[in-house]
């Protein structure tokens, strides 16, 4: 038996094709969710696939002891997308955090720093281990697994001033997701990420942007920090990053790599493989190839729109908040986010929940204007119903 961990949904899937799934009984689904933020190029991509199968015939692992070409290319790509200029491979998106935090306790140690501590903020998301876990606000999820990392203080996101205020000496990072996923979803201004930006210069603070859900494309760009003209020190990336292939990575400046961690400092058995980073290498092909930045800039107007109407005629439902193709839905606690999910789910439309009580809208980046009218229709038919 699965250790009974998720509230599933009570679907078996068994084929994808673009941007709709099938289950067992051969339904058809149209997919606004990507498995969660993963599936940026929808389903049985003929290209990526191709990619992933030329590797299987080559080489699937050999170790961090050996370069492989593949981990030299990925990681030429995710510098140049990314601006940053050294990179480590990992195979989950909590695995980047995690290196990310002792990047950070690196740093400040080397500058003589012991027993550094942490800013994040509240309804940050950032996984399930114990470190990334030291940084996820939700009480439900920290509770039963204290003691957690010593220090970490949680503020108000898009909020500058109570960050200057918890700054203090011991303060070796501020980690937030650029824009947050998992608590709601909330975009960081460009002011607030400018002050960011500045304050931690001023301190010699890092500043860890967490893009594991909103980047790869998903903000139009492929980093969403990029909205707002700034470079964070550390990036971490994950979700769209492999399509599905699981991989992760943080990269750092040149600065922090210089001053951070060192050979034996840090490791990890399949981290950078060759097959994951096949997958990583054929998703920035496929991204220049299909323009899908591009895409999503473009239709982004469109999304935000038919999400707005169909806001704008219920009275339960709230604000529409987002970035791009990653956007929320806030509904009044007397409609219950879950009961919304299951009748979508009963008209072939797959949404995911986030926040208290909000619909999360994740679609894959190569869904078109069409698909989108009709994930409209569905979800407006099914608002009726409420
Ligand atoms: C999903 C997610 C994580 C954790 O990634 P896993 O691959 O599940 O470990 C971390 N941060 C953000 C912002 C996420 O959305």
């Amino acid at each position: 038996m699965l250790l009974e961990v998720y509230n599933k949904f009570g679907l078996t899937l068994t084929r994808g094709n673009g941007v709709y799934l099938y289950d067992d009984k051969n339904r058809e689904f149209l997919d606004f969710s990507s498995g969660i933020g993963v599936c940026a190029l929808g389903y049985n991509h003929a290209h990526f696939n191709e990619a992933l199968k030329k590797q299987i015939d080559k080489i699937l692992h050999t170790s961090n002891l050996y370069f492989n070409e593949q981990v030299l290319k990925a990681t030429k790509n995710l510098t140049k997308a990314s601006k940053l200029s050294r990179v480590f491979f990992t195979n989950s998106g909590a695995e980047s955090i995690e290196g990310a935090m002792k990047v950070a306790r690196k740093y400040a140690f080397n500058k003589g720093i012991k027993n550094s501590s942490f800013i994040a903020f509240k309804n940050s998301f950032h996984g399930r281990t114990l470190g990334a876990l030291s940084l996820t606000a939700n009480e439900k999820y920290r509770k039963p697994f204290k003691p957690l990392i010593n220090g970490v203080k949680f503020v108000s996101f898009n909020d500058l001033e109570s960050v200057e205020k918890l700054v203090n000496e011991k303060t070796c990072a501020i980690v937030l997701e650029s824009v947050q996923g998992e608590g709601g979803i909330n975009p960081a201004s460009k002011e607030f990420y400018q002050g960011l930006r500045r304050l931690c210069d001023e301190r010699d603070i890092l500043l860890i942007a967490d893009e594991i859900q909103c980047g790869m494309g998903r903000s139009g760009k492929y980093f969403a920090y990029e909205h707002s003209e700034i470079l964070p020190d550390v990036l971490t990336s994950a979700k769209a990053l492999g399509n599905g292939v699981s991989v992760g990575a943080f990269a750092l400046s040149e600065k922090v790599a210089k001053n951070s961690l060192v050979a034996g400092d840090h490791g990890s058995t399949y981290g950078g493989n060759p097959f994951a980073c096949a997958a990583v290498n054929a998703v920035f092909e496929i991204y220049a190839k299909e323009k899908i930045l591009s895409r999503v800039l473009k239709l982004t107007p469109h999304l935000e729109k038919v999400l707005d109407e169909v806001a704008g005629e219920f009275d339960f439902c709230g604000e529409r908040k987002g970035l791009g193709f990653m956007q929320g839905l806030r509904l009044n606690p007397k409609v219950k986010v879950g009961d919304v999910l299951k009748k979508c789910r009963e008209n072939r439309l797959l949404l995911l929940s986030c926040g208290k009580n909000d619909l999360r809208f994740l679609p894959p980046l190569i869904t078109e204007k069409t698909h989108i009218d009709t994930m409209g229709e569905i979800l407006r038919k099914v608002l009726k119903s409420f």
